[in-house]
């Protein structure tokens, strides 16, 4: 199968999308076509584990990659060290028609872990089936939970290196240490004196110099992204809206061929793209519901057709979705333009230009056939968190929070009560003094350590290693930069 870019006639290989992140016209690499998945080749996933499920849908796009390639890389990314729970992805009942589908076991407890071990490997396959045999150095710059899920995932693969940038005063305490003590030989952390657009224009130059380029080429490196716009981190999680499925199915929760909501707390349009994607496939999913926070840039678009940049940007306590320009929301805009890359270029330049686009009436309409979008603030997400473990007796983390509060408002303005999947996307424990506070009013003093030993208290569910050993972690980087020195702290980290 080959790919296009969204924004012109560009069409190349699975592994060329991967190793280039980002199509040379600006656009985003999407799939030719979307491969089917039979419904009787949906039953058969039933009883298969994460891994098997995994290897099943990724061969579908990544047809130049050998099944045996396929197959180890699944089997490296979701190991029993990597993840700690057995089915990887599990899904978690909370009352009679509403599921949690828990994506955060991996090393960093958060969702991007799924995409981010698994990418490492993608990308060394997808550098040597093209020729590529310099070391791929990914360059990342990050506000919090990408930089550390991105360590994670390239730490100690053979062929790569990656290096983050993070805005020293910008990071919560408990990112900035599970940055700083990573392992790994071929990790490198760096602190730029500035804020998170100071280290994101930063790494675009470096990607943009030629004189870069070359240096890094003399030390036999070549620069490659793990943003989650390469097509590398969004059919990772295309598999997990099929393996949520099928554990409905197992349980007898669903019968074959029922339709499902599923309700994703949504930042740059990624992890519910994904969904549209498995829908697309055959997946019997009846409405895509997209949860955002203050930031509710989408909530308006999906109402009026009009994306309009032109508003306040809010600090919330769900920070990994207080984004206003959704990336990945260009991929959707592909399909309902019925593929019209100069119709995308055009808006994606109004965006830039004029920070709006409006796509019109009968596009909407379209979208929200299938696409429901609504938004919660800090006091509605908080409020969430707390009824949901009074009712339930089940902790969701802010972001999670978000969706939950979502899909009351969903379900009392449609009336729809089909079954619905609310995609969890981090471990309360990452949270945890706000998670507190949801509860008991009282945030430990914003102690993350405090706070969570505090919660394991009250609920029972015990603080994650991850957690736990922060504390005692020796700091093993601690190297800093001028915002205009980037290039030369990458350099220097390489000697
Ligand atoms: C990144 C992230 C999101 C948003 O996901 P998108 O794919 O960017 O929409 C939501 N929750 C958590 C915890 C995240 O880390």
């Amino acid at each position: 199968m080959s790919f296009f870019s969204t924004r012109g006639k560009s069409c190349v290989t699975a592994s060329q999308a991967i190793l280039q992140g980002i199509a040379p016209d600006g656009g985003l690499y999407v799939p030719a076509m979307f491969p089917a998945v039979p419904p009787e080749r949906m039953t058969s996933l039933i009883g298969m584990s994460y891994e098997e499920r995994a290897v099943v849908i990724l061969k579908r796009f990544l047809e130049d990659f050998d099944l045996r390639e396929i197959e180890e890389a699944v089997n490296a990314a979701y190991s029993r060290e990597r993840f700690t729970h057995p089915k990887v992805a599990p899904v978690r009942k909370l009352d009679s028609s509403t599921w949690a589908l828990e994506l955060f076991h991996g090393p960093t407890l958060a969702f991007k872990d799924i995409a981010l071990q698994l990418l490492p490997h993608l990308l060394r396959l997808s550098a040597w089936k093209n020729g590529e045999d310099r070391e791929v150095c990914i360059l990342v710059a990050t506000s919090g939970d990408t930089g550390k899920a991105a360590l994670e995932g390239f730490r100690d693969v053979p062929g790569t290196s990656c290096t983050v940038f993070y805005p020293l005063d910008g990071v919560s305490d408990v990112q900035k240490l599970q940055m700083v003590t990573t392992g790994g030989e071929n990790t490198r952390v760096i602190a730029v004196h500035g804020n998170f657009d100071d280290a994101q224009t930063g790494v675009k130059e470096l990607f943009g110099s030629e004189s870069f380029r070359e240096e890094m080429s003399r030390k036999g490196k070549t620069l490659s992204s793990a943003n989650s716009i390469n097509l590398g981190r969004l059919v990772p999680q295309v598999v997990y809206y099929f393996s949520a499925y099928a554990d409905l199915l197992e349980e007898h929760a669903i019968a074959p061929g029922d339709p499902v909501n599923f309700c994703v707390p949504t930042g740059n349009f990624g992890n519910i793209l994904a969904g549209y994607y498995a829908r697309m496939m055959g997946l019997p999913i009846h409405k895509l519901i997209c949860a955002s926070n203050r930031n509710n840039v989408l909530t308006d678009f999906f109402r009026s057709g009009i994306y309009s940049t032109h508003r306040t940007f809010f600090k919330t306590i769900s920070p990994s979705m207080d984004i206003l320009v959704s990336s990945n929301l260009e991929r959707l805009l592909y399909e309902a333009a019925d593929r019209d890359g100069e119709l995308i270029a055009t808006w994606m330049r109004q965006l830039k230009e004029c920070g709006s686009y409006s796509v019109g009436d009968q596009r909407t309409e379209w979208m929200t056939d299938v696409f429901w979008g609504d938004c919660a603030d800090n006091n509605e997400t908080m409020r969430e968190i707390r009824s949901r473990w009074e009712q339930d007796h089940y902790l969701f983390d802010p972001h999670t929070a978000v969706a939950g509060h979502v899909l009351r408002e969903y379900r009392k303005y449609s009336g729809d009560d089909s079954p619905t999947v609310i995609v969890s996307t981090a471990s309360p424990y990452k949270f945890s003094a706000d998670v507190l506070a949801a509860l008991t009013g009282d945030n430990a003093g914003g102690d993350p350590f405090a706070a969570s030993e505090k919660l394991q208290e009250i609920t029972g569910i015990p603080v994650p290693e991850q957690v736990k050993k922060l504390r005692d972690l020796p700091v093993r980087h601690t190297a800093e930069c001028d915002r205009d020195k980037m290039g030369e702290a990458v350099l220097k980290a390489f000697e």
